[in-house]
């Protein structure tokens, strides 16, 4: 068997309503698939981590770049295919858009695998330790009204009404409209819903340690991205002053990115991104190395259909860690925003808002691969490139 052609594809959804967080507003959705097609008429789907225009960026790395390294390759060869890519690019970038683009592929690859194998991607990570996932709602993002206290409350209570048990919201505006927006949500979701907070890295760790005392009064989850990525030695100071469990990792890259935030101790939750830090193939390290140094991973997901089922399958495989009689279990990050290809880019959609509603988990699919098939009429009507 081997790799004919690699496709990608950016799709591009309008907003009704710009959406925010610490960094910027957006007004769109984005998403780019990649499709890699084999001589035996299998292929396979994949997507890269990267919003707004980063997408032009991964689909010219895809292209220009991996494509030729790929064609004419076996496609079973993950790993010889995840070293070939990464020396052809290392010199040239080591984190980030690289990455990102190499994951679209990797994750393409291990969808040719199942379905060529007849098996769900589970199954070929080693099995599901679940067959319930149960997901946190991360809604309650930066909206320009008047009054957003009183909309995120709404939101917030909205989601609680909907069968979710955990939520996460934005702060990262100054630390007293967070505290006052964190409260808000608080007193409309009452002691019992689990509630997190993601800063993405507004902060530096003079600002986020007080902040993050206010967060442990209002009995916080955990804490994410109280600072910049790369300041590793600012994460220490921040975990180490406070009693919050701090999460973090969405922006980190590669095994030898991840020994950095995880052997030095710096975030209590690693929230690996597999359409960024390198696929499967390399979550596969990131896994081990978060497990050698007894640090949980609960994956940060931001996509399409694509991306919700490829967590399905991840988060059911990943290991009890520690391991108990009732172990404590990982979370599917699951963005409750408007985004129209977080269903429809599937052609059998994932549905998994109505599964909390209706069983209060979501179930792993049980197709080859990922057990997605893209959904054409959806691709000719939100591509732009
Ligand atoms: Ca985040």
């Amino acid at each position: 068997m081997k790799i004919t052609d690699v496709k990608t594809m950016i799709l591009q959804a309008p907003l009704e309503q710009e959406l925010g967080f610490s960094q910027a507003y957006f007004g769109t959705r984005t998403s780019l698939i990649v499709q890699v097609s084999t001589d035996e008429g299998i292929s396979g789907v994949g997507e890269s981590f990267g919003a707004g225009n980063v997408a032009y960026a991964n689909q010219a790395i895809i292209e220009r770049v991996l494509k030729p390294i790929v064609v004419g390759h076996d496609p079973f060869a993950v790993e010889v295919l995840w070293h070939k890519m990464y020396n052809g690019i290392r010199d040239h970038g080591q984190k980030g858009m690289p990455l990102q683009s190499i994951s679209g592929v990797d994750v393409a690859l291990w969808d040719i695998i199942g379905k060529t194998t007849g098996q769900p991607l589970y199954r070929l990570l080693g099995g599901k330790f679940r067959e319930q996932i149960v997901p946190y709602a991360y809604g309650m993002l930066f909206r320009r009204v008047p009054d957003l206290e009183a909309d995120f409350a709404r939101e917030a209570e909205g989601l609680v009404k909907k069968g979710f048990r955990a939520l996460k919201m934005k702060i990262g505006m100054t630390p007293a409209d967070d505290v006052r927006l964190v409260k808000a949500v608080r007193e409309a979701i009452g002691p019992e819903v689990r509630l997190m907070a993601d800063a993405n890295h507004a902060y530096t760790p003079q600002v986020a340690i007080p902040l993050g005392r206010r967060l442990e009064e209002l009995g916080l989850y955990w804490f994410e991205e109280p600072i910049a990525p790369e300041d590793y030695e600012g994460y220490i100071e921040v975990k180490s002053a406070l009693d919050i469990p701090i999460a973090g990792g969405e922006c980190e890259y590669t095994r030898w990115g991840f020994r950095e935030l995880i052997s030095r101790r710096c975030v209590d939750i690693v929230q690996a991104e597999l359409l960024g830090l390198g696929g499967v193939t390399e979550f596969r390290k990131v896994l081990a190395l978060a497990t050698t140094w007894g640090i949980p991973i609960i994956p940060h997901v931001w996509g399409s259909s694509v991306a919700v089922a490829l967590s399905l399958h991840v988060v059911a495989a990943l290991p009890d860690y520690p391991g108990a009689l009732i172990p404590v279990q990982p979370l599917l990050e699951l963005d409750t925003t408007p985004n129209p290809l977080r269903e429809q880019v599937a052609k059998e959609p994932l549905c998994v808002e109505a599964q909390v509603a209706r069983q209060g988990f979501v179930s792993v699919p049980e197709g080859p691969g990922l057990g997605v098939e893209l959904d054409h009429d959806t691709i000719r009507r939100y591509q732009v490139a």
